[in-house]
């Protein structure tokens, strides 16, 4: 049957006492930039629930990107009748009829937000039982974990009748929570934490450093196309490529080879921070789980650290390896991470890094650079683009690398 309408219930935001006005925009909001090419689409946030009606458009692309947009509890695909009960009794047999197999049983459960409306709840229940009884044969009723509910909602504009619900994707609406900025690497870890912070309301810019002629345009394409994989949640991520090169070259030649890493790590941070004070950032994100490689002990995270008050924050600072890469393949960003385009790190990486630097020698071993200056150059060389949901950055050469391995 071709549904009508998707009715979507909201999520955690329902506690929020009087912002909950500015969650469910915000939420409306993200939902019509997540369907904006489905322009037949009307949908209208309501203080309750988000109706989406579909005017003719199938519900399940549509419902796929739903099932991606953060504050949503679930949602259910629905038809809408007109307030006549021989069309909802036709309509009802229908849908049951479409869905039979051998033992199905049902029940129907009716809730009137009009009261107003001829018959009452339980009148309706028995009306619409007693019509798909007899129309649907072999069917039966079961009042206790039946196989289908047939939900029947009565309102002032029409009756609505579902029988499935889908669960959305939790969390609250990006941008509720203020604006912060991702360090994107090419690596595994840091898009499960961009969608984390996403999924608590986080509206993300992605930072990323790139190191040409060290680092191939492949492997800024590889960033770019991980920021798209992270889209849907959004509609469209900023993308701040951040040059690298002098910054890496300086410290290479000035610095013990020990902690090439952090000081590397210090000015990334550094970076990170001004770009988002400048951007209106309140913090910064990270991939970091502590234990993972020299760079995440905790010596080495006080190190890096201490050039910057802005928050660091680490979505998967005490996950598992495994557990990581559970939430990379369900997101869709692993196979794309897991392909080798060296960044910049991997290609400054020193034979031994310290896995416990101190404090003060990596300040001591900053007092040989020139600070200011880099960090300046590498700011003004930024790229900035905006990356949209289906933007593809790798233009079919994942087949070509295929075929080499
Ligand atoms: P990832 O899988 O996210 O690359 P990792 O375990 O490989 O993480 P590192 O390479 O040590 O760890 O990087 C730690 C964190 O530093 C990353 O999660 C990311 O947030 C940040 N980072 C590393 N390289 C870059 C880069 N080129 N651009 C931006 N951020 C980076
Ligand atoms: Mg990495």
């Amino acid at each position: 049957m071709q549904y009508t309408e998707i009715m979507v219930r909201y999520g955690e935001l329902s506690t929020k006492g009087k912002n909950r006005r500015n969650f469910i925009d915000r939420l409306g909001f993200n939902v019509r930039q997540a369907l904006h090419d489905f322009p037949a689409l009307v949908i209208k946030a309501h203080r309750d629930r988000m109706h989406i009606q579909l005017n003719g458009e199938d519900a399940t692309p549509v419902m796929a990107r739903l099932s991606q947009v953060f504050g949503i509890q679930n949602f259910s695909p629905s038809i809408r009748v007109e307030r006549d009960v021989e069309k909802v009794k036709e309509v009802a047999a229908q849908m049951l009829a479409e869905k039979y197999h051998e033992g199905l049983t049902f029940k129907i459960n009716t809730r009137r937000s009009d009261h107003n409306f001829q018959y009452d709840t339980n009148e309706l229940n028995d009306m619409l039982g007693g019509h798909i009884l007899k129309n649907v044969s072999g069917i039966k009723v079961k009042m206790k974990a039946p196989d289908i509910t047939l939900r029947v909602e009565v309102r002032v504009n029409g009756i609505y009748l579902s029988y499935e619900t889908f669960d959305g994707a939790g969390g609250l609406p990006v941008g509720t929570a203020g604006k912060a900025v991702l360090m994107l690497s090419g690596g595994i870890d840091s898009p499960v934490a961009g969608y984390l912070a996403m999924k608590r309301g986080v509206d993300i810019e992605m930072v990323h450093f790139f190191s040409p002629p060290y680092t191939s345009e492949q492997a800024l394409n590889k960033a770019k196309e991980l920021t798209a994989k992270l889209t849907p949640y959004v509609g469209k991520i900023q993308f701040i490529a951040v040059p690298f090169t002098e910054i890496q070259e300086t410290i290479k030649e000035k610095v013990p080879s020990g902690y090439l890493m952090t000081l590397q790590r210090r000015f990334m941070l550094r970076l990170s921070e001004l770009i988002a004070r400048k951007r209106n950032g309140l913090a910064i994100f990270n991939g970091e789980a502590l234990g993972q490689v020299a760079s995440q002990t905790l010596e080495s995270m006080a190190a890096i650290n201490d050039v910057t008050t802005m928050p660091v924050l680490r979505p998967v600072v005490s996950m598992d390896k495994n557990e990581i890469i559970k939430i990379a393949q369900d997101i869709d960003t692993f196979d794309l991470s897991i392909q080798p385009f060296e960044d910049c790190c991997t290609v400054f990486a020193p034979p031994a890094p310290k896995t416990k630097p101190k404090i003060d020698k990596a300040r001591y071993y900053e007092e040989r650079l020139d600070v200011n200056g880099l960090i300046e150059r590498a700011l003004a060389g930024i790229e900035v683009s905006e990356i949209k949901i289906g933007d593809e950055f790798m233009h079919g050469k994942q087949e070509a690398f295929a075929d080499l391995l």
